[in-house]
């Protein structure tokens, strides 16, 4: 089959690798149907994640059909559609008892594209298929679904979920990339009385406002002053930041006011600062996370309702053999408006949503 294999820092190519087989009892075979690139494939190829060993297939989000299942899958046969989670969980550890599914400690976390084999090839073996597959209700679609594997649960869940996101609040968004686009869309869920997106780029601001962000701000533009304004001096109940650079980490906690959240979403690569001297008063929260994936069964009940439009992020689409090309336009979306491009081959037909 072929598969996109990182080389090391910089070199990475779709090319001839052999077919995955089950390995483990627990495992499943995955035929890929639609897969998409992450912003932290881009980390990867950057060498910004050493833990990944030269020869391994990228990718952790996919969506395809099951067709090989180790003697001890139960939840899954040959021939279901399903959802590859960005985590996968062996249920049995620490952790996976209190669903924190992302800090599995049994074999589990995120490994696909990472420690093991992903999602970029033509087929994928999962670990632990039971509680790291989903199936996939007919009424959702590939690229509707695909969505739900990383971006959609980790917006959701490490910024809104952790955000404390209630009816009536303000909450701002920093960065209006995919992730932060899906988190306001998830915030939207709780009725806020307004939500504000924070970015640079136009294209992505205007991404913003189709989402259900009312107002939007350049983030060059003093915005924690827009923020207060708005808020009659108080700041943003919660504050989502979804970049991962020190400036906007810093511009989060400018913007929140006294007793609110600060989620963290963002990557971090280096050393941001902590302004103790003016947070120490606030009873500010500040939390981080890796996703858990513990929402996905909920979020996909809601695409199955029509009620996420998690496609909406979707600006490009290839045939999965025109990988190379596909992460050329991802990794230059200043030029390109890239959100999230999708990758794999024709779409299942649409089943009509009737409304309950
Ligand atoms: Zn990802
Ligand atoms: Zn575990």
């Amino acid at each position: 089959m072929k598969g996109y294999v990182f080389h090391g820092p910089g070199q990475a190519a779709w090319e001839d690798v052999p077919d995955p087989g089950v390995q483990e009892p627990t495992d499943a075979v995955v035929r890929v149907d639609t897969v998409t690139i992450c912003g932290t494939d881009l980390h990867i190829l950057k060498g910004d994640v050493p833990e990944v060993r030269p020869g391994t297939i990228l990718g952790h989000e996919a969506v395809g059909e099951v067709v090989e299942v180790g003697a001890d899958v139960r939840t899954v046969r040959p021939g279901d559609r399903v959802l590859v989670s960005c985590i996968t969980s062996c249920g049995r550890c620490r952790f996976c008892r209190e669903a924190m599914y992302g800090q599995c400690r049994g074999g589990g976390g995120w490994i696909l594209g990472h420690l093991v084999d992903g999602t970029q090839a033509e087929y994928v073996r999962v670990p632990f298929a039971d509680l790291s597959v989903h199936p996939l209700p007919a009424s959702v679609t590939n690229e509707d679904a695909v969505l739900l594997a990383d971006i959609f649960p980790t917006a959701y869940e490490v910024g809104v979920l952790n955000g404390r996101v209630r009816p009536g609040d303000t909450v701002a968004v920093v960065g209006a990339g995919p992730v932060g686009l899906a988190a306001i869309a998830t915030a939207r869920l709780f009725a806020p009385e307004r939500v504000i997106a924070v970015d640079v780029a136009p294209a992505r601001l205007e991404a913003a406002r189709k989402l259900g962000a009312e107002v939007v701000a350049d983030a060059r533009e003093t915005p924690e002053q827009l923020v207060a304004d708005l808020t009659g001096g108080l700041g943003a109940d919660v504050v989502v930041e979804a970049v991962g650079v020190p400036e906007t980490f810093e511009l989060c906690t400018r913007m929140v006011r006294p007793g609110g959240h600060v989620a963290n979403v963002g990557v971090h690569g280096r050393p941001a600062t902590l302004h103790l001297e003016d947070l120490w008063i606030k009873n500010v929260t500040i939390t981080t996370g890796l996703v858990d994936t513990h929402s996905t069964p909920t979020l996909l009940r809601m695409a199955a309702a029509g009620r996420l439009p998690a496609s909406q992020l979707v600006t490009h689409t290839f045939p999965l053999e025109r990988m190379e090309e596909a992460y050329d336009v991802f990794a230059h979306a200043a030029e390109t408006g890239a959100l999230k491009v999708v990758l794999g081959g024709p779409q299942r037909e649409v089943v009509p949503v009737t409304s309950a």
